[in-house]
């Protein structure tokens, strides 16, 4: 089991940003208002994920670390109209299966928290605030070869943070901080959509950019797309979002794109944030471990559909 759990680990857990993502979307699914990320060592020697959430309740806090024990899908029928962020209860197992890790809790109206230690199993009293705070220290000390693939603790720590812009670009309305060796990196504040997108993308993207709305049918598409003058060489702007869920697909890109007709020039590359939300039922999001490739039941018209809105925002900006 625990070898099983090691080689589901390397579908779920690649690098240190891997475990900041699904630690990030646990803490949403727990309705945090405030998500704190605490690094040492660009994640590799800890990782600390602290959220104002509902809490664990202790009796369920050995069973949450158990391979496909989620509180969050009941039936299969559940699987289909999924709108949390987990919901295959493979993270906390597969996370602790390559890292030390701690889990501490406490649920309103607890006399006190209560503090798993994953490998011992040792359940302690301990003191804490309402939520939760998951940590995990020496990421893939017991597997070397993984261990070896990583790079720099700065390259692992922009990996780290730029898994928590993915979350705070989708989530305005939760406070995110992070920390990397005890120093403040990153803070947005819980606010404003708008805000937030200046926030986190700046402002020189948001003042050569247009917003981006339609709606057809069940579908709405929205966000905002950088104007074509405003290309870039790198492709490392590029936000998409299904019913909430940071994705990356090429159908949506492609669709992207090609409402720049050929306003880019060479290989510059749009900038862009775009959210689609659709019925749940018209996406497959269990498509893939991360969940970070999503399958349409209507892939063409989702194409022309991201395109026009596209081209309608940036005609926008020709007038
Ligand atoms: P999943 O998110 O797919 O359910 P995980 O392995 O990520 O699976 O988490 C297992 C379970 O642990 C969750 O279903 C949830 O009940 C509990 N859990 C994990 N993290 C938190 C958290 N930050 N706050 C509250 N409950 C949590
Ligand atoms: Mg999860």
């Amino acid at each position: 089991d625990e070898l099983i759990s090691q080689i589901a680990a390397g579908e779920v857990v690649e690098r240190p940003a891997s475990v900041v993502r699904e630690l990030v979307d646990n803490a949403l699914d727990a309705g945090a208002t405030q998500i704190n990320v605490k690094l040492m060592a660009g994640g590799v020697r800890a990782i600390v994920v602290e959220d104002d959430g509902l809490g664990i309740p202790p009796a369920e806090l050995p069973l949450a670390l158990k391979r496909h024990a989620t509180s969050k899908i009941r039936s299969l029928d559940e699987l289909e109209s999924v709108s949390t962020m987990g919901f295959r209860g493979e993270a906390l197992a597969a996370i602790s299966s390559v890292a030390e890790m701690a889990i501490a809790t406490r649920c309103e109206g607890a006399p006190h928290a209560h503090r798993l230690e994953a490998r011992s199993g040792e359940l302690k009293v301990a003191a804490r605030s309402r939520g939760t705070s998951v940590e995990v220290r020496e990421l893939f000390f017991n597997t070397p070869a993984r261990r070896k693939f990583l790079k720099t603790d700065a390259t692992e720590l922009a990996h780290c943070l730029e898994s928590v812009r993915r979350h705070a670009l989708a989530r305005p309305d939760v406070g995110f901080a992070v920390w990397h060796e005890g120093k403040l990196v990153e803070q947005w504040r819980a606010g404003p959509a708008e805000q937030r997108l200046r926030d986190v993308l700046g402002e020189d993207f948001f003042g050569s950019s247009r917003a981006v709305y339609a709606e057809a049918g069940p579908l709405r598409i929205y966000g905002r797309a950088g104007l074509p003058e405003a290309a870039r060489s790198r492709s490392d702007m590029q936000y998409v979002y299904v019913n909430g869920r940071y994705v990356r697909d090429k159908l949506i890109a492609h669709g992207i794109r090609s409402a720049y007709e050929d306003q880019l020039h060479g290989s510059r590359q749009p900038s862009y944030v775009l959210f689609i939300d659709i019925a749940p039922d018209r996406v497959d999001v269990n498509v893939h471990p991360t969940k970070i490739e999503v399958r349409f039941r209507d892939g063409r018209e989702i194409h022309q559909q991201v395109r026009y809105a596209v081209q309608d925002a940036l005609a926008l900006s020709r007038a």
